[in-house]
C-alpha cells in the first residue's frame, strides 16, 4: 500500500467509508483503538454458553444503508423478532401484533384493551401515511416532539403511556418522547417495512461481516490516534503516519454537535425457562413509572438458539437512563410482570452504558444517531474524498 487514506476507527461509520472507498477502487488503513472491530457493536461469549451484546441492539433491515448490501439476511443468518410488541399491563399481559405479519393474532390486537378502537384506526393510519411518504421527506415531514405529534395526531393517553412511551423509549434512550417527531415518523415507517432482527450469532456479526469485505484495506487494531491532520495522523506512541487523507470520528461527526446523550442500563440474565414464548419484544406498560423502572425485555434465546448455546433462556432487561437500580431490584419488579419465574434469574453481566448516542432533540437532517446515520456518514464522508479527485 502506498500513502493510505487513513480511516479513524472502525466502527459502522469506519467500516462503511472504507467499503465506499475501496468500491472506487481505493484501499485504506482503519486504525482501531480497541482490540476489536464494531465499535458499538459488540458481542462476547461469556461462560462458553452465552453471546451478550453490549447493550440490547437490534438491525432494522429496512434501513436504506443496510438495504444497499445484497444478501445481508443471508449472510448474517438473521433471526427476526415477531413484529408488534407484548405489553405486560396491570391487566396482564397482551399482544399488539402487526395483523399483516402475524393474521392469527388479529383478534387479539383488534380486541386488545391497551387502547380505544380510534387508536388502533389511526396506527393503522398512521402505518399507511408513512409507508406512502417518500423516505427521504419522513426526518423533515414533522416538527416538535415526538410526544406532541402522537398527542395531536389524536392517539389516547393510555396507548401513548402503555405502548409508544415504551416502545420509543427503547429507541430513543429517553423517557419523554423529547426526541424530533421526524425521527418517530421515519423510524416508524421502518419498522412498518420488516421485522426487527438480529444476526444468529450476535449484534457484532455485522461490522465483522462489513470487515471481510474489505480485500485491499488494512485494520490495524489497538491503535489509537491521538491527533489527525489534513494529511497525517499521529499515534498514542508518537510515530506519525502520511496520508493521502484522513476520515476522522471529528469529519465524520456530523453537524450541530451533541448536547444530551441517551443513556441505558441493561441486565443480562439467564434462567431456566423464557418467562414467555415467542420472539416478542415485551414492553413494561404499568402506569406511573418512575425512573429505574424495567422498561423493555428481549429474550434473545427465544429469537436465535445460537445466544444460549446449552438450550436455557438467555433475557435481556433494559431501563432507560442512567440508574443505580440494582439486578436485585430488577428482578423484582420482574417479577410483577412475569410472576415468580423471575425468580429463578441468575445475572450474568450489567451494561451501564451513559453516553450511548446523542440525543435527536428538534432536528430533520439525515445523521440520526442510529446504525442508518452511521453508516450514511461514513459513505458520505468517502464520497466527498473522492469527489475532490
Ligand atoms: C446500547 C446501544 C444500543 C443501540 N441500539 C441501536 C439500535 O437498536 N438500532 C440502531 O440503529 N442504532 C442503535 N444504536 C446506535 C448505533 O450502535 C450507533 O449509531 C453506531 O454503532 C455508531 O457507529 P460509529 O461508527 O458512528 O461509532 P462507534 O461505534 O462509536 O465507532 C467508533 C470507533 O472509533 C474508535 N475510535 C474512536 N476514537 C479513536 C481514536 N482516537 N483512535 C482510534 N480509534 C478510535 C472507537 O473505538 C470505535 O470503535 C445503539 C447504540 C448503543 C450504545
Amino acid at each position: 500500500m502506498g500513502t493510505p487514506i487513513v480511516i479513524v476507527g472502525a466502527g459502522l461509520s469506519g467500516l462503511s467509508a472504507a467499503l465506499e472507498l475501496e468500491a472506487a477502487g481505493e484501499s485504506c488503513l482503519i486504525l482501531e483503538s480497541q482490540s476489536h472491530v464494531g465499535g458499538k457493536l459488540e458481542t462476547s461469549l461469556v461462560e462458553d454458553a452465552y453471546r451478550l451484546d453490549r447493550g440490547f441492539q437490534v438491525l432494522l433491515p429496512a434501513y436504506p444503508e443496510l438495504q444497499k448490501f445484497r444478501n445481508l439476511e443471508t449472510e448474517l443468518n438473521l433471526k427476526k423478532f415477531n413484529s408488534g410488541a407484548r405489553l405486560e399491563t396491570e391487566a396482564g399481559s397482551m399482544l399488539l401484533a402487526n395483523p399483516l405479519e402475524h393474521p392469527k393474532h388479529l383478534l387479539t390486537t383488534a380486541l386488545g384493551s391497551y387502547g380505544t378502537l380510534k387508536d388502533k384506526l389511526l396506527v393503522l393510519k398512521l402505518q399507511a401515511e408513512v409507508r406512502s411518504t417518500d423516505i427521504n421527506l419522513l426526518l423533515s415531514s414533522a416538527r416538535g416532539t415526538t410526544k406532541q405529534f402522537l398527542a395531536d395526531y389524536g392517539f389516547s393517553e393510555k396507548i401513548i403511556e402503555g405502548f409508544w412511551r415504551p416502545f420509543f423509549a427503547g429507541i430513543f434512550l429517553e423517557s419523554n418522547l423529547e426526541t424530533a417527531a421526524g425521527f418517530f415518523k421515519y423510524l416508524t415507517r421502518i419498522f412498518a417495512s420488516s421485522r426487527v432482527a438480529v444476526p444468529a450469532r450476535g449484534i457484532q456479526e455485522l461490522p465483522l461481516w462489513m470487515a471481510r469485505q474489505l480485500t485491499k484495506s488494512e485494520i490495524r487494531l489497538s491503535t489509537r490516534v491521538r491527533s489527525t491532520s489534513q494529511f497525517s495522523v499521529e499515534l498514542e506512541d508518537g510515530s506519525k503516519i502520511p496520508a493521502q487523507s484522513v476520515i476522522s470520528e471529528t469529519a465524520m461527526a456530523g453537524q450541530g454537535g451533541p448536547t444530551k446523550f441517551g443513556a441505558v442500563t441493561s441486565f443480562w440474565f439467564s434462567a431456566p425457562e423464557p418467562p414467555f414464548d415467542g420472539a416478542w419484544l415485551s414492553l413494561n406498560s404499568r402506569p406511573s413509572k418512575k425512573s429505574g423502572s424495567l422498561n423493555h425485555v428481549a429474550v434473545l434465546s427465544n429469537v436465535s438458539r445460537d445466544y444460549a448455546l446449552k438450550g436455557d433462556a438467555l433475557i435481556c432487561a433494559s431501563l432507560v437512563g442512567p440508574t443505580p437500580t440494582s439486578s436485585d431490584a430488577v428482578k423484582l419488579q420482574a417479577e410483577q410482570l412475569y410472576g415468580k419465574t423471575a425468580q429463578t434469574w441468575r445475572l450474568l453481566r450489567e451494561d451501564r452504558i451513559p453516553d450511548a448516542f446523542p440525543l435527536y432533540l428538534g432536528r430533520t437532517d439525515p445523521d440520526t444517531p442510529s446504525q442508518q446515520g452511521s453508516m450514511l456518514r461514513g459513505r458520505l464522508a468517502a464520497r466527498e474524498i473522492l469527489s475532490r479527485r
